[in-house]
Formats: C-alpha cells, structure tokens, sequence
C-alpha cells in the first residue's frame, strides 16, 4: 500500500488496496471440511479471504504445515495465497497440541515475509493462538491486529471442565489478546457479551460482524431428488445433523429426542447424521459415531439412524435438501455455519438456545429453539415439525428470505475491509496527531 492508509471523506471511508496476513495455525480453506479440527473456521477464512482478494486486497493465509507434501505456497483465488509454515512435524496433529509450536510458527512468518519482501498492513488472528502470534507480531513489528477467536477458552471450561484438553496457559492469553488487539471481531451478541463480561474487552474495540453461508452452494433442491440420489427412503420424515461428531455437539441428545418420538408417535422417523473423519462412517476414526450407534442400539433404534461420514461443501445441499428439518443441539456455539447452511437449503431448523443460534435462528419464524440436553422439548418440537408439512414449507421459506437478507459472505468482506479502514485510519489519526 502506498501513500494514506486510510482516509474518511465526508464520512465516507475510502480503502486502498491492502496487505493482510490471515493468521489460522490449524484451520487451512485446503483443508477436508467435517472431521475433528476441521470446521466453520475453516470455511470462514476460505470465504473471507476470498472476498477481500475479489475486492482487490492481497491476503496471505499462513496456516502450519500438516503434511509434508504441501508446497510451501498455493494459490487459492485472486490476490489470495495459502502460505503453508514448518512449525513441528509436517504431519496432522489434534490442535489442542500446537501451542508449544507458536514460536516456530511466528519465527516461520517473519522469515517468510522477509524472504517474500512482503510488508502486511495488518493482520487477522483467528482462534486464541494465532491470536498470541499476532500481537506478537504487533509488538515487534507495528504490525496492527484484527482478532477473531472462533470460540473462546472460558466458554469451553465453563461447558467442557474436566474434558477441556486445551493447554493451561490459554485463558491468559486469550486475556493479552483481548487487552493488545487492535479491534476484536464477534460473531453474534452473545460472543460480544462474553468478550465484554468475560475478559473485560474495551466495548469500542468490538465489532460484531456475524458469519454467513455461500448460496451458490447451499440453495433448496427438490425432496424427492436429493432422497433418490442418496439412496434414502422417499416416504419417512427424515430428520438432518451436519457437523463435526464431537460429544459437545450433543448428537446423543438428537438420538434420544428420536427415540422419544418413536415411543410417542407413528412416525417412522429417520436420522440422518453427516460428519466425521473419513467418508465411511468409521466408529475407530471418529468414535462419537461408536458412541451414537450404541446409544441407538440401546434405545431401539438402531436402524432409524444413518450415519454417512463427512462429506464436502459441494454435496451437502442433497443432504440438507433430504431432510425435512434440520437439527443441531449443541452444548454451547460460539456461532454455528450449519443451521445458517439449512435456511439457505429451504430446510426449518430446530436449535439449542445458546450462542449464536439464538442470533441465527429465528424463534417460530425459522425453526424452533430449544433447552441443550432436554430431549423432550427437542422431541416435542420435531414433532411439530414433521405433523404439520405447512409449516415446515412456511418455515423453511422464511429461513430462506432470512438467509438472502442477513447472512451473506458479500456483507460480512464489506464489514471486515470497513473494520481494517476504521482501525487504519484511527491509527493514522493518533500518528499524525502525536507528529503535529
Ligand atoms: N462440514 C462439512 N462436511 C461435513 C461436516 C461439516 O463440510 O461432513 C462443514 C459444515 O458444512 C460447516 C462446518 O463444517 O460449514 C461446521 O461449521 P459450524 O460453524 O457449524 O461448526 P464448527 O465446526 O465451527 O464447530
């Protein structure tokens, strides 16, 4: 970027073309959508950097290498390029074990970017240990930050406890990130509340930009095609979870709400679950779907319950479009692609009442929320749901309109570049200021 970084003419706020580093130590747009550590960050850094390159800035998304056949450089989109570190072994590990390799990680980038001469105007942290890298790299450097966690360590403690294998050091840092970063990026209310509430974030350094769904891929497709290409019933209510298997997505709890209704109604409903580490539903590879299958067998019904695998963006709107509601009762979310994937599919989402999906679901309009680890409301609702076809039809039609007027990646790159412009040109503000 040359000359004035940013500049507010009569209110208007004009960009130059900038240089942003995208900080994402585990979650790469190359990677395998579905599996254990790889999920809506994923998809967020894919799109948002994809859109900032169509508007004509320059993003370099440096992600560690997980595999040693990677290049060190991969052209994504225009103006946009993967930027693979060696940061420890150039093999997959589970997230919860890169922390000890963050320095290599943020010694990779400086000698990368001197060796590329490229001079980054700011850059984006996604998740807490990016996050450490950029603020780092502000200290050193002057570089200034945007910070997006993703997911913060409180929450996961509060929910998880025992079970939370993030390292010990996490909350602090979440802490220095949130007291050093330039401006802080929340997903929904509710992450802005939780950074306000619970690491004392500067309420003017918040931005609130929610996440969205790319409709070229996610679009409504006809039932009864979707039903005969994936080879599923055309006649039974089918209900649909896409999504990462892991116990805090709570799919047990999907299971027993159809148990319930299998007691309570004639309704031959059928579970169709989609995610996990390979595309055959494997219980070694991803042992969440051991545990579903169990508990289905356990409650008697084991063969209203399909599990398929993970599968990739492009197939996923056959899934969506298969079922007739959507479902999704996590724990806790810090924000949640699936349900806003769902909506743009046609499709009426029954949630939990947490995170971002009390943003993203319209209560009675949308879907219905519900309480997280209560079957029988879940149960009650789904219900509802698959007994009446109208409001499915209206619902689904609503979640729709909802999507084309709310959740667009086109609105989220055009909030993130006013971000980086306001945070620039604050900073230009204060420099000439304290020059003159
Ligand atoms: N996903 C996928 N294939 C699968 C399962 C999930 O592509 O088999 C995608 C899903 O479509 C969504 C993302 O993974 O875009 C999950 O994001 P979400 O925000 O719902 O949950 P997170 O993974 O971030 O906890």
């Amino acid at each position: 970027m040359v000359g004035r970084i940013a500049t507010i003419d009569n209110g208007r706020l004009t960009l130059p073309p900038l240089r942003v580093a995208f900080l994402s130590e585990h979650a790469s747009p190359l990677a395998l959508r579905g599996g254990t550590d790889a999920g809506g960050q994923n998809v967020y850094v894919d799109e948002v950097a994809r859109g900032l390159g169509g508007r004509g800035h320059r993003v370099d998304i440096f992600t560690r290498r997980d595999g040693a056949e990677l290049p060190e450089i991969v052209a994504l989109a225009p103006g946009v390029r993967v930027v693979h570190l060696a940061a420890g072994p150039p093999s997959p590990l589970p997230k919860d074990e890169l922390w000890p390799l963050m320095p290599a990680f943020s010694d990779a980038f400086r000698a990368f970017a001197r060796r590329d001469g490229a001079r980054y105007d700011l850059s984006h942290g996604n998740f807490w240990m990016s996050g450490w890298v950029a603020t780092e790299l502000r200290r050193d450097l002057g570089i200034p930050v945007a910070q997006i966690f993703h997911a913060t360590g409180k929450t996961k403690r509060r929910h998880q406890g025992q079970a939370d294998t993030s390292p010990d050091g996490r909350i602090g840092i979440e802490e220095a990130i949130v007291r050093d970063a330039d401006r802080l990026i929340a997903q929904c209310p509710a992450e802005r509340d939780e950074l306000i509430g619970d690491y004392a974030a500067d309420p003017a350094r918040v931005a609130t930009i929610p996440s969205a769904v790319n409709t070229r891929l996610f679009h409504p497709t006809d039932r009864a095609e979707a039903r005969r290409r994936l080879g599923l019933d055309p006649h039974a209510p089918i209900v649909v979870y896409v999504g990462r298997m892991l116990p805090r997505k709570d799919v047990r709890n999907v299971v027993r709400a159809v148990a319930l209704l299998a007691k309570q109604t004639d309704l031959p409903v059928q579970l169709l679950l989609v995610g996990g580490e390979t595309t055959e539903p494997d219980p070694v590879a991803t042992p969440e779907i051991g545990e579903v299958r169990r508990l289905a067998a356990e409650l008697g019904i084991a063969d209203q319950v399909i599990c398929t695998g993970r599968r990739q963006p492009g197939e996923l709107h056959w899934y969506y479009g298969a079922g007739d509601v959507a479902v999704t009762t996590p724990w806790y979310e810090p924000f949640g692609l699936t349900p806003l994937e769902a909506m743009a599919c046609g499709r009426p989402v029954v949630g939990s009442a947490v995170g971002g999906l009390t943003y993203t679901i319209a209560d009675g309009v949308t879907g219905f929320l519900v309480p997280p680890r209560d079957p029988a409301a879940l149960a009650a609702r789904l219900h509802l749901l698959l007994a009446d076809p109208a409001l499915r039809e209206r619902m689904g039609g609503a979640a729709r309109d909802r999507i084309a007027r709310e959740f667009t990646w086109d609105t989220v790159v055009e909030r993130t570049a006013a971000l980086y412009g306001e945070l620039l040109a604050g900073r230009e503000r204060r420099a000439s200021a304290s020059a003159g």
